[in-house]
């Protein structure tokens, strides 16, 4: 998984045809002027200056809009404004649509030196992503991946769990799909219920009720594990922690650390699998896991200590560099 900090430039609602159910972009679009060339510019100097060599790890991030599908002049004058800094830079990373993908853009893309495409895929479910008002259906996101992938760049692969008419079979298949386009890197997000979107009035009329938080870490961790199994990196789960998401939350299974939550689910429901599969009794044992894990293994506010605490476990948690992240391994002491 990548550690390095991106240098991140919004471009909200930019390109988009229309606004997607779950998405308050047309709203924030509204409050933040669209950068400029030249704010890009002196983004990207202060960024060089600030982070000096630290700067070629990271990748400068077009984001929050549908970067292909901005008018022509416009995306090209951002990507020009790039060009001065490229070398000191590991890449050009941009999110968008996966309607607005074809082999004409890509090959501009390619010579501006974009590395990285990310689509929000957000379903394979043809009839989930009509009630998201997506405006593009599931074999979009298969022809734009291939044509992607066939162009040599980078491919993420977002997705969403629960969107009306999504349910955790639906969404396992969406996974499943998505598995199957071969993405370089996943990003997972809950839908969450924003103000001033189509999704707030829909929960507001009583037509669209969300997951709850415990719902939502069970169907995560499953799908954590489901990429891990395949070796896709999921680069990010959940929305990051901004006062601006908490503001406009009306309902959704929000939680700062979700990801935190799922890592320790997956990690407390081993352990339990272990101690009945090695018919260890109550005592005191040990839980050896990753190095840097401890703390999702004792899981938010010891809970998954408290837990086994309560199951009759006294338990030491160590750490092995043998042992994979997300698994363990579990002794009697
Ligand atoms: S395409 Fe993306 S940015 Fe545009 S409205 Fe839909 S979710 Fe929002």
């Amino acid at each position: 998984m990548k550690s390095h900090a991106n240098i991140a430039i919004f471009v909200p609602h930019q390109g988009c045809p229309h606004t997607c159910t779950f998405c308050d972009q047309r709203v924030i679009s509204g409050r933040t002027q669209p950068p400029s060339p030249e704010d890009v510019d002196r983004l990207l100097h202060g960024a060089l200056e600030q982070m000096g060599p630290r700067a070629g790890q990271g990748e400068v991030a077009f984001f929050g809009g549908s970067f292909t599908a901005i008018d022509s002049g416009y995306r090209r004058a951002l990507l020009q404004a790039v060009q001065p800094y490229r070398a000191n830079f590991a890449g050009i990373r941009l999110s968008t649509r996966p309607d607005a993908v074809d082999e004409e853009i890509l090959a501009e893309l390619k010579a501006f030196g974009v590395t990285s495409i990310e689509l929000g895929a957000q379903s394979m479910d043809d009839e989930v992503l009509a009630l998201a008002q997506r405006g593009h259906c599931a074999a979009d996101v298969e022809q734009a991946a291939a044509l992607i992938k066939a162009a040599g760049f980078s491919l993420g692969l977002q997705m969403m769990t629960g969107l009306p008419g999504d349910t955790g079979e639906t969404t396992l298949q969406t996974a499943e799909k998505l598995a199957a386009l071969f993405p370089d890197t996943m990003r997972i997000y809950p839908a969450l219920t924003l103000e001033e979107t189509g999704l707030a009035a829909l929960y507001r009329a009583g037509q669209y009720l969300p997951p709850d938080l415990e719902e939502t870490v069970e169907l995560c961790a499953r799908l954590l594990q489901f990429f891990d199994r395949r070796g896709i990196p999921v680069i990010r789960l959940g929305l990051h922690d901004e006062a601006q998401l908490r503001e406009r939350l009306v309902a959704g299974p929000y939680h700062p650390a979700l990801r935190e939550l799922c890592e320790g689910k997956i990690l407390l429901d081993a352990a339990k699998r272990q101690l009945t599969q090695q018919e260890i009794p109550p005592g005191p044992i040990t839980l050896y896991v990753a190095p840097g894990h401890q703390s999702k293994m004792a899981g938010q506010n010891r809970r998954n200590l408290l837990h086994l605490e309560e199951m009759g476990y006294r338990c030491a948690i160590e750490t092995d560099p043998l042992v994979k992240p997300l698994q363990l391994r579990v002794e009697r002491r």
